[in-house]
């Protein structure tokens, strides 16, 4: 990169990347959970895409009965630390939080549920678990992200031997490498890596299935196949200057990123990120947090159709990230380095009665933006060439297709489950479906 953002203390960086959201003490704790009105008909269960019984382990912060309360969290959701943590609750449990109706703040049901965490983390015990007896048959995991560790653990629980493969050397997917570090950090989803072992469930890391060893492999060797193989390397922008020193993807630099060896990243004094989805605003808020001294994100749209979450956008706002709406990249210039991102206006046309507007460039709208960096976060492309060489599965849009009810694919053997079904959702989707796909797996190798 042509110029590097300033290096800052040690104690800059664990100051920029501390906890957005710092945890209860146990009297908080209490008391917010004594708040708590444990409605008979639960809107935040219903709201929670793992149906976690919010009311009951609320129910047991405020009796201090925390390892009952972790127990119900487990029986809902394998990964309940990171998604304390990590999900969006302000749309799902506590957005619908009978507070919000009264105009009061709803219960911190995030929180509560990391305090609950935390200490069974603290206390670990298998003790809390029935294990069945053994059903002498296998199943096969093909990456351990959220899917693919609910999957493991929930099929341990219903007695069978469970191995995982990933081709990472360190496993947990998505919640090792994918999530900002203010959001959680990788050693909380390690914790939870460590839980599914301590069940029984193996995880071969450094596995590539493909290269060393092949599906059909997999397929003879287990009884059946779950994939959780979520999505692969980011979109590119296909436009000029794409390969020059100084362009990223938005993936590669948050894992790096995530290696919490801050000063190692290296970051432009000025970033662009293009893009406008929670990834980006990550993406653009750790540029931020590492010293970067002027962040834009630049979308083709406007406010209303950037898929970030409310509360993302003020969280970058707060970070004084710039936005540039209605604004493509054109072309990245520089010889060797990035100088800058060229941009043209947008705007939205209707299209008449075929219903859709369209967006169009605005003719000589061009400029440029000085930049040093350019991070690509519009998306990530499927897995194709892996999933197209697996036979009987069918893809639509990039997607597995899947039979809803048990999470089975084309092929019988092989069930599947998270981003790679859904096109990428939230961690929280990941974990249902992966326990939800162990039971369909249950049922098809028990009949
Ligand atoms: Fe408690 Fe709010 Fe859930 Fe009611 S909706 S049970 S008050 S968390």
């Amino acid at each position: 990169m042509k110029n590097l953002a300033p290096k800052l203390s040690l104690k800059e960086y664990e100051n920029n990347f501390a906890e957005i959201h710092p945890p209860f003490n146990p009297l908080t704790a209490k008391t917010e959970a004594e708040r708590c009105l444990y409605c008979f008909d639960s809107p935040c269960t219903n709201a929670c895409p793992t149906h976690i019984d919010i009311p009951t382990f609320i129910k047991k912060i405020s009796t201090d009965n925390l390892l009952g309360s972790a127990k119900t969290i487990l029986e809902s959701n394998w990964v309940a630390l990171t998604c304390a943590k990590a999900c969006p609750v302000e749309v799902l449990c506590e957005g619908a939080c009978v507070y919000n109706n009264k105009g009061e703040k709803p219960i911190e049901i995030g929180k509560l549920q990391r305090f609950a965490m935390d200490y069974y983390y603290k206390n670990p015990t298998t003790n809390i678990f029935s294990f069945p007896n053994r059903k002498n048959k296998s199943v096969g995991i093909i990456g351990s992200g959220p899917s693919g560790l609910a999957c493991g653990a929930e099929l341990k629980l219903l007695g069978y031997d469970v191995t995982i493969y990933e081709s990472n050397n360190t496993p947990g997917g998505l919640n090792t490498w994918g999530i900002a570090p203010y959001k959680t950090r990788r050693k909380d989803s390690l914790k939870e890596v460590k839980l599914i072992k301590s069940l029984g469930v193996k995880i071969k890391t450094g596995i590539r299935i493909g290269e060393t060893i092949s599906i059909e492999n997999l397929l003879n060797k287990h009884d059946a196949i779950f994939l959780g193989v979520g999505l692969g390397e980011s979109a590119g922008l296909e436009i000029p200057g794409e390969k020059l020193k100084g362009v990223y993807n938005a993936i590669n630099f948050i894992e790096s990123v995530k290696l919490e060896n801050w000063s190692s990243v290296k970051v432009g004094k000025r970033v662009a990120i293009i893009g406008a989805g929670n990834t980006s605003i990550d993406a653009a808020t750790e540029a931020k947090r590492l010293g970067a001294e002027q962040v834009y994100i630049i979308y083709r749209r406007d406010t209303s159709q950037m898929s970030a979450y409310d509360f993302e956008f003020l969280l970058a706002k707060k970070d004084e990230i710039v936005f540039y709406f209605n604004t493509a990249p054109k072309k990245i210039i520089g010889k060797k380095f990035v100088e800058g991102i060229e941009c043209v206006k947008t705007k939205l046309v209707s299209n008449g009665s075929k219903g859709k507007s369209k967006l169009t460039i605005i003719p000589k709208s061009e400029f440029i933006i000085p930049v040093d960096m350019v991070i690509k976060a519009i998306g990530q492309k499927p897995h194709n060439n892996f999933l197209n060489s697996i036979k009987g599965l069918k893809l639509k849009d990039g997607k597995v297709v899947v039979n809803k009810k048990n999470y089975q694919t084309g092929n019988p053997n092989i069930f599947a489950g998270g981003d790679c079904i859904n096109g990428g959702k939230e961690v929280v989707n990941a974990a249902f479906d992966g326990k939800m796909a162990a039971h369909g797996i249950d049922e098809y190798l028990s009949n």
